[in-house]
């Protein structure tokens, strides 16, 4: 436990937020910056907000090297919500997408598209329980399609991406989710990109949607004024009310990484504390990682001892240890740690010490 008397979360979302983001929200939480409110208070169109969304623009722009032809936008209705804005908005041509199914969230966009266009899936690993990425080959991407849509890193899995697919002049669309921020990306070769805020950035509310600007304006004039990108895009972000305080939040959080030396230093930081991780994993005779070496994420890693009541009782004695949320996704079982941007060294490092401990006492 640190000196604020917090436990190590390894929750996969909403998940951990580094100290210094919540102790300054903490400070200005009553009377921001000596306006006499609070951020949930003020209105949307002040001054005082007005500054605090372009800021976490910027800042975001600043982080990520985003394009000045890339529009940033700050919308609700999470990541899944996604899942249905893109078909709706992107869809225009052949009204066809090439989907790569790595995992759930894959298979829950996919079948939202296919309400509105038709779905094409390229590959799917979900026949080795979506233990690793598929490869495939350029040539296999539909030259017709209106985009093609990938999960980059697989939140349930514990799988990443670590080459983007070539799909030529195809506009690539990819649910950022849970590593927006933990590693270097070029932006230029994806049309669209998104992710829900609860995950590496802030609190739940707000999800970032980055697009190209040729891919705004698309859409059909009937689809609701709510799920059409050119009416945030048109507004900044300020159609309606934002998520204003969840937008606050985020801005902090890019401001810390920035105080970190940005998502090159996060990303340096993020593979030392996956590889001590998954080292141990590998090294030791109780626990197993499942995932194709590969392909393994950086963020969610998964591993198992292959019997259910070991793991029951690994998971409740690591958090009378205070290493909490460490049981795998409902659907999956085992173990999960969520090793998020806010996550410190010293966070794996206890779960390691741990790890060690409890296979010397239970072999
Ligand atoms: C959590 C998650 C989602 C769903 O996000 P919501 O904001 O709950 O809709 C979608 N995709 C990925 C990869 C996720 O990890």
């Amino acid at each position: 436990m640190n000196t604020a008397n917090r436990i190590f979360n390894f929750s996969a979302g909403p998940s951990m937020l580094p100290l210094p983001v919540l102790e300054q929200a903490k400070r200005e939480m009553v009377n921001y910056q000596g306006c006499g409110m609070s951020v949930m208070e003020m209105s949307h169109r002040s001054k005082e907000f007005k500054a605090i969304i372009e800021r976490a623009e910027q800042d975001l722009r600043d982080l990520m090297d985003i394009p000045d032809s890339y529009k940033v936008l700050f919308l609700q209705g999470g990541g899944s919500l996604q899942f249905s804005m893109i078909p709706l908005n992107l869809f225009h041509k052949s009204k066809k997408a090439d989907f790569i199914i790595t995992g759930s969230w894959a298979k829950k966009a996919a079948q939202e598209a296919a309400k509105f266009g038709e779905v094409n899936i390229l590959a799917s690993s979900e026949e080795d329980t979506f233990t690793y990425i598929p490869q495939v080959e350029p040539e296999k991407f539909s030259k017709d399609a209106d985009y093609c849509y990938i999960t980059y890193n697989n939140t349930i899995y514990g799988t990443r991406y670590t080459k983007i697919p070539d799909t030529g002049d195809v506009p690539l669309v990819s649910d950022l989710s849970s590593m927006i921020l933990s590693e270097e990306l070029d932006l230029t070769k994806f049309g669209l990109v998104f992710a829900g805020a609860q995950k590496n950035i802030g609190p739940a509310g707000v999800t970032i949607v980055i697009i190209r600007e040729d891919l705004i304006g698309l859409a059909s004039q009937e689809i609701p004024t709510m799920l059409n990108y050119q009416i945030h895009a048109k507004h900044g972000s300020l159609y309606n009310t934002p998520p204003c305080y969840a937008i606050y939040m985020a801005g902090l959080t890019f401001q810390w990484i920035k105080e970190q030396g940005g998502v090159s230093a996060m990303q340096k930081i993020n593979e030392e504390k996956a590889a001590l991780l998954y080292g141990t994993i590998d090294n030791s005779s109780m626990f197993r990682c499942p995932v194709a070496e590969k392909d393994r994420s950086l963020m969610n890693v998964v591993f198992v001892t292959g019997d259910e009541v070991l793991d029951k009782k690994f998971i409740a004695q690591a958090k009378a240890e205070g290493l909490m949320n460490l049981g795998g996704h409902r659907t999956v079982g085992g173990m999960r740690a969520s090793i998020y941007n806010a996550m410190p060294m010293k966070g794996v490092q206890t779960l390691v010490n741990f790890m060690i401990k409890f296979e010397r006492e239970n072999i």
